[in-house]
């Protein structure tokens, strides 16, 4: 197991947490304050942005209001995690299905993960041709090289073909970010943070996905006795399954602190999560 391998996936994750996404939430932000809107939440409310995101979610869907705007959308992008997080469902009147029945929740920008931030970017906002292709080409890199990199490395090699990459469509972005880059090209591994990113990267916490933990769990260098801790801090706090509440109800700390913690916590996800909720984790779009 080679360090540096790890240490350059640390870097490569650090961009991408540290000057990619606050970056795109900036975009957010300069795209709703152009259009005259006061805050995220007053802009996540209005009809338009409403409305794109609804039918991002639902299929085969027609709207009692603004139906020239409706459409069908072949993948559903906005997944079922990430729809709840925007938006609550107001028991209105009548049997009808349309994004008039839903009202944005008091989310701040900064509860965008990389992941929504771009998915509203690119459908939503403004952004022009060159930012566009940019923050696609951003989401695509991410994908490519973190978000099913259960390893957390990177070599030497395959680093070499990405930085010049990488560091010209941030520059393209934002030119002020240079010192930022260079600072992070040369930050030694914390192996804390470089966890804590990895989960992140992975979208481990979103997506609950058995398989895909039991894969992690092969080949992380992290200390058994790290795991299932790790993996049960990641899972989300308010989700409709109360799943972290029940976890921490039901599994003691000093269980998931041994050798078979991560073991002992996907057992009881297996038992005490609905199908619905693991549904959410194969509709594998983007990231
Ligand atoms: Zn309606
Ligand atoms: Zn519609
Ligand atoms: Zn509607």
């Amino acid at each position: 197991m080679d360090r540096e391998d790890q240490r350059r996936y640390f870097v490569v994750g650090s961009v991408f947490m540290e000057i990619v996404t606050p970056l795109f939430r900036k975009k957010v932000e300069n795209d709703y304050t152009n259009k005259g809107f006061g805050s995220f939440h007053a802009f996540i409310n209005s009809q338009s942005v409403k409305h794109i995101l609804f039918h991002l979610r639902h299929r085969n869907t027609c709207c009692c209001q603004d139906q020239v705007h409706c459409f069908n959308s072949r993948a559903l992008p906005v997944n079922y995690s990430q729809w709840d997080l925007l938006y609550t469902e107001n028991p209105g009147p009548g049997p009808h299905n349309c994004h008039c029945k839903f009202t944005a929740n008091q989310i701040q920008l900064d509860d965008l993960d990389i992941t929504l931030a771009s998915l509203i970017l690119l459908n939503c906002c403004n952004l022009g041709q060159q930012d566009e292709n940019i923050v696609g080409q951003l989401r695509q890199y991410k994908n490519d090289y973190l978000s099913h990199n259960t390893k957390g490395q990177i070599t030497e090699t395959e680093y070499h073909t990405l930085w010049t990459d990488l560091e010209s469509f941030i520059l393209q972005l934002d030119p002020s970010k240079e010192d930022d880059l260079i600072r992070l090209q040369q930050r030694p591994l914390d192996q804390q943070l470089c966890d804590k990113y990895l989960i992140c990267l992975l979208d481990l916490h979103k997506k609950l996905d058995e398989q895909e933990l039991l894969a992690w769990k092969e080949i992380t260098d992290l200390d058994k006795k790290k795991q299932g801790v790790v993996i049960a801090l990641s899972l989300p706090e308010d989700d409709e399954s109360k799943i972290r509440e029940k976890e921490f109800d039901q599994i003691s700390l000093d269980d998931l602190k041994k050798d078979t913690g991560l073991t002992t916590l996907i057992t009881f996800m297996d038992k005490h999560l609905a199908k619905d909720d693991l549904a959410d984790s194969l509709a594998k779009f983007g990231f």
